[in-house]
């Protein structure tokens, strides 16, 4: 098998390699070639969370498993919180292929996302990106986001306000005007982003203006939640997969209410796919539910492989 350590993947896998491989994903769900296992997530103790998301990809060749979770201790011990790591097999004859470094590509994966929905649902004319959140994640999203829109201005809220000067450096770098808001003002925004690990929506309905489109990142366990269920119920609501946004994304609780139901969610690779329709008019809302799928993790963790053989690079080992 192939080690791709997590040092080499920044200068093996780019924004823009992680937006092809994981629109090529979200297409693959939807023509039904492709498909998510359940996902398995335990609380450890002490904030500490630990899961395995994992599917078969039979169009592209690709059955893997991500292994990762959450170590808030990490950070003191001069780690990142957020670890894990990314096993590919052969999906012919159940071999391990290739063993790679799974945190920067879970960033990269996961701004994909987002940049795909903008890409695919936000009006066209879009100039204000608003952004929720000034985390870790954060800054992969404002940079994934500005590649598909030209984006005028940056307006950022964050719950902890002393966070957001690091992501107006983001706006900065990018050459964009960024200015820290109170949350009513996101009602200026063409485009938001939620990207926080709040366990209360923040973001209400009323915050957001007709033809907004929304990436709403950052749910992705059961009890999280970043808006307001009302504005699911206002929004044409899509997401990675249904069955996940339905019981740990964005989408649990306005499904939960009663506001809206599983068959109301359009899959994002149905979009891509030309197999359903996206925005419907200028006035309408959109709202993507990135809850972060398995196949996403093995579609950026197959593109590292390929480039570390070809640059060399991959480190053979015998199991
Ligand atoms: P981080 O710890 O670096 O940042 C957390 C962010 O949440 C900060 O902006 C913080 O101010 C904010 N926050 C914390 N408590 C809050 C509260 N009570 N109300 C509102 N905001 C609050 O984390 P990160 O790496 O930037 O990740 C952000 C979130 O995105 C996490 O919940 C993470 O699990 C999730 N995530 C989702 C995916 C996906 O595929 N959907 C992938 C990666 C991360």
């Amino acid at each position: 098998m192939l080690i791709v350590p997590e040092k080499l993947i920044a200068d093996l896998v780019s924004a823009e390699d992680a937006f092809a491989a994981v629109e090529a994903t979200f297409a693959a769900m939807a023509r039904e070639e492709a498909y998510n296992f359940p996902v398995v997530r335990e609380a450890l103790g002490e904030g500490r969370q630990y899961g395995f998301k994992s599917g078969l990809d039979r169009a592209g060749g690709m059955l893997g498993v991500k292994a990762g979770g959450y170590f808030p201790g990490n950070a003191g011990k001069g780690m990142p919180n957020h670890q894990s790591s990314v096993y590919l097999f052969d999906p012919e004859t159940g071999r391990p292929t290739a063993m790679v470094g799974g945190n920067l590509l879970t960033a990269l994966r996961t701004a994909a996302a987002s940049a795909i929905s903008i890409d695919r649902l936000a009006r066209r004319d879009a100039k204000v990106l608003g952004m929720v959140g000034a985390g870790h994640q954060a800054a992969f999203q404002l940079r994934a986001a500005a590649r598909v829109r030209r984006f005028e201005k940056v307006i950022a809220w964050n719950l902890h306000p002393e966070m957001l000067p690091k992501l107006g450096e983001v706006a900065a770098e990018l050459g964009l005007p960024f200015e820290a808001v109170p949350l009513e003002r996101m009602v200026e925004a063409d485009v938001i982003v939620t990207i926080t690990s709040s366990p209360a929506a923040s973001l209400m309905a009323a915050h957001v203006a007709p033809g907004t489109h929304l990436a709403c990142m950052g749910t992705d366990t059961r009890g999280k939640q970043e808006v307001e269920p009302a504005l699911l119920a206002r929004a044409r609501v899509f997401t990675d997969e249904v069955a996940q946004s339905v019981t740990i994304g964005e989408a649990q609780h306005a499904v939960a209410a009663g506001l809206i139901a599983a068959a109301d969610i359009t899959p994002i690779g149905a979009v891509v796919a030309g197999l359903a329709e996206g925005r419907q008019s200028e006035a309408q809302i959109t709202l993507f539910d990135g809850t972060g799928v398995g196949l996403q993790d093995l579609a950026v963790a197959g593109a590292a492989v390929r480039r570390a053989e070809e640059f060399g690079l991959a480190i053979a080992v015998e199991v």
